[in-house]
């Protein structure tokens, strides 16, 4: 070897090496500012019920760091209003119809979710709550969930090892579990983290120290409370979801007589009255009639609001454990709820419907560096874009299976010309718990077309001129172009997202608790 031939190749060995250094120290860097993600999701959380969306009826300073400190979405909605399908369609990126989640149904852990692409990719992650899509979780390195629904005291959890009770109010526990995930994280991988909070889900069960700040307080009613169904179609009479019919003895918290006992305490506790009997000031009182109604809107909301506060109170814990210890400039923090839910919104509670309160998702993001502190987004998202979003912000891209679109974009108040204003809805669980019935629909921009396919009832409302959707203008023969037109949008879309009506008629029959 001639020493030039040497010196050629000790250079380009030193080349190689000096490459592979950099190319690794490119990729450790790469890695090193993948953010983190924690998704923190309550479970029928109406963003009605948050100060930083305008509530006017509580107060909820520590998610409102979330909108000061990053993105508020005004128009996030879910695209089947029920746990379950809102869960599926969340961890999938699609659809009921392509999840196999169209009601409760068991989800079929085998396919590809957004938790096993980021745990492929080198995350570290992590569900803990509730989970509510029976099995055990795949995708993640560390689980730990409520069976079914849980319960707000000394709730049982499942993990990989089985299961235990562990002592004390789910939303400070899931918390608790959340802060120690933190805690044990490895150091040399970024994190993904479902924390789903079982609150302010039914019965709507608060912690003392939240009752007693809800305990006799007057809450002021929504203008809808009294809606009188004039213009619908029968579906929202025939639903059992109404604040002043269909709440429970043990909805309401009476007291059952102490000699009652096993199934016939259960079957007193299921009754929906029609008179009830409070002691106020010393002095009995015998509610029937209006004052029933107005008292019972009083209970229901106490109680939802005091569940509420204590989600607050927490999330503002989490977010301070995050400060003290590094964890807040590289993460995306996200607040949301599976669905919306009426606060006796059109006299209802629960969700199921396509009206705005129920498909609404409360959407608060802080993303340090990318969101704008303060900033509004008023373009319309889908739960379906969840999975692409956490992808994205990972460096990856998003499946071709998947049916959302990541909103990196939008985050950084940034509008794609081709961005969604329309999206399509369907909900199946027909009659289910509540009696409401299946329907798909459209909403755009400026409209909502319903459609209760069963029966082949229509419904359509102008959102610019009738944002509480009082009046039906599907019957009014002005507005037959404007009904063609969404009707022209509806099947377009139902047809774009391959649903060829594979739930229809039957529904998939192994459910979850
Ligand atoms: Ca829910």
């Amino acid at each position: 070897m001639t020493s030039l031939t040497r010196i050629f190749t000790a250079a380009t060995v030193g080349l190689t090496i000096f490459l592979c250094f950099l190319l690794a120290a490119t990729a450790q860097a790469a890695s090193a500012n993948r953010p983190n993600v924690l998704f923190i999701m309550a479970d029928d959380h109406s963003a009605a019920a948050i100060s930083a969306y305008g509530s006017k009826i509580n107060q909820t300073p520590n998610l409102d760091r979330l909108a000061s400190e990053g993105m508020r979405f005004n128009h996030v909605f879910c695209v089947n209003s029920i746990c379950s399908p809102s869960r599926a369609t969340i961890l999938t990126g699609k659809y009921s119809h392509l999840n196999g989640v169209p009601a409760f149904n068991r989800f079929d852990g085998s396919q590809p979710t957004v938790a096993k692409h980021l745990q492929g990719a080198g995350y570290y992650t992590g569900m803990i709550g509730k989970w509510h899509l029976g099995g055990s979780p795949t995708g993640f390195d560390y689980w730990e969930i409520l069976p079914g629904q849980g319960v707000y005291s000394d709730p049982a959890f499942l993990n990989a090892k089985g299961r235990h009770v562990i002592e004390g109010y789910a939303t400070d526990i899931i918390t608790d579990l959340g802060i120690d995930f933190l805690k044990s994280k490895p150091k040399d991988k970024p994190f993904f983290l479902m924390l789903h909070h079982k609150a302010p889900h039914r019965n709507w069960e608060p912690d003392e120290k939240h009752r007693a700040m809800f305990a006799g307080k007057k809450i002021p009613e929504p203008p809808t409370l009294r809606d009188d169904y004039a213009t619908r179609t029968d579906a929202i009479r025939e639903c059992e979801q109404k604040v002043f019919y269909d709440l429970t003895r043990k909805d309401l918290k009476l007291v059952p007589p102490a000699d009652l006992v096993g199934k016939e305490r259960v079957a007193w506790l299921k009754v929906k009255p029609t008179e009830v009997e409070i002691v106020e000031n010393g002095k009995t009182n015998q509610l029937t009639g209006e004052a029933l109604n107005s008292w019972k809107y009083q209970r229901y909301m106490q109680d939802y609001l005091a569940c509420v506060q204590s989600v607050d109170d927490n999330v503002g814990r989490l977010l301070d454990w995050m400060d003290h210890n590094g964890l807040a400039t590289n993460t995306m923090v996200i607040y949301t709820s599976d669905q919306g839910f009426f606060l006796g919104d059109h006299g209802l509670y629960d969700k199921r419907f396509m009206y705005e309160d129920s498909i609404t998702m409360p959407f608060l993001i802080r993303w340090p560096g990318v969101t704008k502190p303060g900033s509004v987004q008023n373009a319309m998202c889908i739960n379906a874009d969840f999975a692409p979003l956490f992808m994205d912000a990972a460096g990856l891209k998003t499946p071709p299976e998947m049916q959302g679109r990541s909103f990196v974009p939008l985050l950084k108040s940034e509008h794609p010309a081709d961005w969604r204003t329309s999206f399509y809805y369907r909900y199946y669980h027909d009659p289910g718990d509540h009696n409401t019935r299946a329907h798909y629909g459209v909403r755009t921009e400026t409209h909502k077309l319903i459609c209760f396919w069963k029966t082949n009832q229509w419904e359509c409302y102008d959102l610019v001129h009738d944002p509480l959707e009082l009046h039906n203008i599907y019957n009014d023969s002005a507005q037959s172009g404007t009904v063609a037109k969404l009707k022209t949008e509806l099947f377009r879309l139902k047809k774009e997202l391959k649903d060829d009506d594979q739930f229809a008629n039957q529904l998939p029959s192994q459910g979850v608790d």
